[in-house]
Parts: structure tokens; sequence; C-alpha cells
């Protein structure tokens, strides 16, 4: 049997070890359009969160079982097309994440200085796609969205060089960084403070940083005994847990710190400003009615130099791939998408969860997929890889195999150590071929 995962994120990862355990004898070959695996906790993970980095050990072992291929470095919809996937195997499981910024649809988002959180993490990150973005991220930032993806960026902006010196943040990140000067960060959530999305680790992170003050206006906030006991017990803790931290931060004073992070809430955009680059930010009141925002119809503005917003993803639509073109997903029934096809993850379900909410959706769709081979089998003739690599060596595509990223995996360990990082990501195509194919350090 031939099995073709699209994507070598965690969801992908999850999917192949949990087929390869029950069909020892089905190859399992695992796609990804970048050259390095691992998805977004190589390319989205936060550069100074390393612990959970640490998942990618339990990876490697899925990526080295016999009967299982990485194929990096191969586009699907470019260089193989869907139709092909699915005429030279017996299983195609789509496992692409939700990767392209959510748009406003406001008045001005098109300006310079407007930017998805997905460019700048890709940027910081060094995804090949953002390397060379130079945002320009001085002065008063607003970030819209009040999930972890907004404290993330908040967080990395606001910390100095040093507090970013054991992360894996790119060395031209950390560097643009180093030679911007930020003053007041925004964080705009168009809901109350018990309704932000974020989780109260993270929060927390933000009182401990050396430059930088979280700010809240007190007015802002609820008492804890309005959050509503019909709510699962967890939610109620959780949301009590962020209200005392957002309480002690109203007692800060802008002048502590030379950064001012301001957490505003019940905002909603509604036009970015300027002629050519941004200048400002309008936003209206809005007032929280029965969970929902609801606008006021009074506006006001903020100064600000750059807008970044953080407000969810879609996923890339490939060439005959059903796709829910108002969900920003692939078409589906629980997994299902087609008769042999299936899918898991971000592009299934929306870009919600952490890692182990994508563990178990993958688990689930692994189980169908077990029952669906159960009830029809393959009928036989495909034949997998072997066709897939004389087509890819026809179109010249060099595929990147895991004994390939061994070799990139050293040499960036290596150029991180010489720094004291846990390693400096190499970020261009070329650079990571010149490590594969002559086995020694390339320039970053
Ligand atoms: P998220 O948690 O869904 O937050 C999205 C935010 O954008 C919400 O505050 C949402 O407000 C707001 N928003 C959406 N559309 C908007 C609009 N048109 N105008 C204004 N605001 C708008 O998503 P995320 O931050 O991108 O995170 C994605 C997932 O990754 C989450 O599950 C998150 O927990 C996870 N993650 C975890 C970590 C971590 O554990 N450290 C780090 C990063 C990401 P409403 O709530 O009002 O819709």
């Amino acid at each position: 049997m031939h099995i073709a995962i699209i994507g070598s994120g965690p969801s992908g990862l999850y999917v192949a070890d949990s087929l390869s355990r029950k069909h020892a004898e089905a190859q399992i070959d695992i796609f990804d359009r970048l050259a390095t695996p691992y998805g977004l906790v190589r390319g989205g993970v936060a550069p100074d969160h390393q612990g959970t980095k640490n998942i990618v050990r339990q990876y490697e072992r899925t990526l080295k079982k016999a009967n299982i291929s990485f194929m990096g470095n191969v586009c699907i919809g470019k260089d193989l097309s869907y139709e092909e996937l699915k005429s030279h195997y017996d299983v195609v499981v789509l496992t692409i994440g939700a990767f392209i910024d959510r748009q406003l649809g406001i008045k001005g988002e098109e300006l310079a200085g407007v930017y998805g959180s997905g460019e700048i993490v890709g940027w910081y990150n060094g995804h090949p796609d953002y390397r060379d973005l130079a945002p320009q991220l001085g002065g008063k930032i607003a970030i819209v969205g009040q999930g972890n993806v907004a404290l993330d960026l908040a967080r990395l902006l606001a910390k100095t060089s040093e507090e970013l010196a054991s992360s894996d943040m790119c060395a031209h990140a950390i560097t643009a960084l180093a030679n911007t000067s930020v003053s007041d960060i925004y964080i705009i959530g168009r809901r109350g403070a018990t309704e932000a999305s974020f989780t109260s680790v993270e929060l927390d992170e933000l009182g401990k940083l050396a430059n930088c003050v979280p700010l809240v206006d007190a007015a802002q906030l609820v008492d804890s005994a309005t959050i509503s006991t019909d709510l699962p017990a967890a939610e109620q803790q959780a949301k009590q847990k962020n209200l005392a931290l957002l309480q002690s931060f109203a007692e800060n004073k802008a002048a502590d710190k030379p950064i001012r992070l301001h957490l505003v809430f019940c905002a909603s955009p509604d036009a970015v400003l300027g002629e050519s680059a941004v200048t400002g930010l309008r936003l209206e009141r809005t007032r929280v009615e029965a969970g929902r925002a609801v606008a006021t119809g009074e506006f006001f503005e903020l100064d600000v130099d750059t807008v970044l917003t953080a407000i969810g993803y879609r996923s890339e639509s490939i060439k005959g791939v059903p796709f829910d073109q108002q969900r920003g997903i692939i078409a589906n029934d629980t997994g299902r998408v087609e008769t042999g096809v299936y899918t898991a993850g971000w592009c299934k379900r929306g870009p919600q969860g952490v890692i182990p909410a994508n563990r178990a959706d993958s688990l689930a769709v692994a189980k169908l997929i077990l029952e669906d081979l159960e009830t029809s089998p393959p009928t036989g003739g495909k034949t997998g890889r072997k066709a897939i690599e004389a087509l890819l060596a026809e179109r010249a595509v060099t595929i990147v195999q895991f004994t390939d990223w061994e070799k990139i995996n050293a040499a960036e360990i290596a150029q991180g150590q010489a720094v004291g990082k846990p390693r400096e990501k190499i970020v261009d195509i070329a650079s990571i071929l010149n490590v594969v194919n002559q086995n020694s350090t390339a320039e970053v």
C-alpha cells in the first residue's frame, strides 16, 4: 500500500505515525514544499519557546521509521499535481496547515506598514517566503487580535537582544529589532477582557519583560464575579487567571519601563489611516452583548506607525482539491475529502488549537482511514514513490530526504552554538541545497 501525506507539520506526522503502526507493510511518503520538516514547530512556534520545540525529538523518531520517507522541497500543485498524487497513491492525506493571513477587510489595509502575523512570524522564524520582508517596526505598533499569536508578536518585539540571545530567532531579525526603537505596542481586542483568547501563561510573560511594562485601563476590566458560572469549570478558571493578571497590570505605571504595552479591549478596527503608509488606526468602541461585540457608533484614533493583524489564517487552495472558500479550509466531512483522500489539522478545522489538540484530531482521522481501509481495501496497481520519483527527476526537482535534513540540522546547530544560540537557521533553498550536496556548513 502507498500512502502520501502532504505537509510534515505535527498533524501530518501524527497521522503518519499512527498509520505506520497498523500497516507496517505500507510505504508512507511525507511531502513538504519546504526543504525542512516540522511545519509550525519550526516556522510558527515562538523562537523563545524552546521547550515547545523539544517535541521534534518525537517527530524525528517518526521520520526515521523504515516505512516512512520525508520528501522535502516538493510542492504539490506546482511540482506534482493533486491528480498525479491520487493516481499513484492508495491514500492521500492533506495536512498543509493554514498559513495565509486573514484580512480585516477595512479601508487602508493595503498601506505600507500593515503586515499579517504570518508574515512577521515567518520573517523572524526564517520561513523562506518571508526572509526578505524587511518590515517597518519602529515607533508605535498596533496589533489587532487578542490570541496567543498577538502576545507572541508583542513579547518578541519588546524583548531586548539579551532576552532574545537564547532563542532561535534568525540573526537577520535579531539585528533588525536591535536597530529598531519601539515605544508603544497596542494589543487590540474587539471584545472584553474575559473574552480574549490568549492564555494566562503567555499573558504572565508580558509582565516579566526587561524593558516593557504592560498597561491596562482598570475601567475596562470586569469583576470576576461576572464570569458566567454556566461555563465549564476549566474555562471559568482560565478567565479568572487572565483577569487577575490584567488587574495586576492595571496597577503598573507608564514610566516604569521604556516600552509601554497597552491592552485595549472593546475596540474594533474601522480603517487604517494614511496616504501611502500607515499614520494611524481608527477604531470603533464596542460593547459585549451575549458574548458578541456590538458596535456603538463611537470612534477613536490611535497614532501608530505599523499595524499587525493577528486574526487567524486561511489554508491554501491547491488546484483540484475541494475547498471551502468561506471558511478557508479544505472541504471535508469529519476528515474525509473524497474517496481515498483525507485531511487533518488546521486545514481541516481552521486555525485553532495547540499541538495536543492537533494530535487528537490526527489520531481521529487516522482511525477513520484505518476503518475505510478495512471496509474497502486498496485494489492494487499503484506504484507510489517509484513513479513519483521518476516524474520529479523529469522536472528537475531535488528531493530533500530525511538524511539530508540531518545534515542541515547539524549545520544549523553548529552555527547556533558558535554564537550561543540553540540553532541558526539556514533560510534560503540555495544554501540548504549547498549543505545537502557538500555536507559542509553553509553561509547563513
Ligand atoms: P485566536 O486565538 O483565534 O485569536 C484570534 C484573535 O483575532 C481573537 O482575539 C479574535 O477576536 C480576533 N479577530 C478575529 N477576526 C477579527 C476581526 N475581523 N477584527 C478584530 N479582531 C478579530 O488565534 P491565534 O492567536 O491566531 O492562535 C491560533 C491558535 O494557535 C490558537 O489555538 C492559539 O492558542 C494557538 N497558539 C498558541 C500559542 C501558545 O500556546 N503559546 C502561541 C501561538 C498560537 P474574537 O475572539 O472576538 O473573534
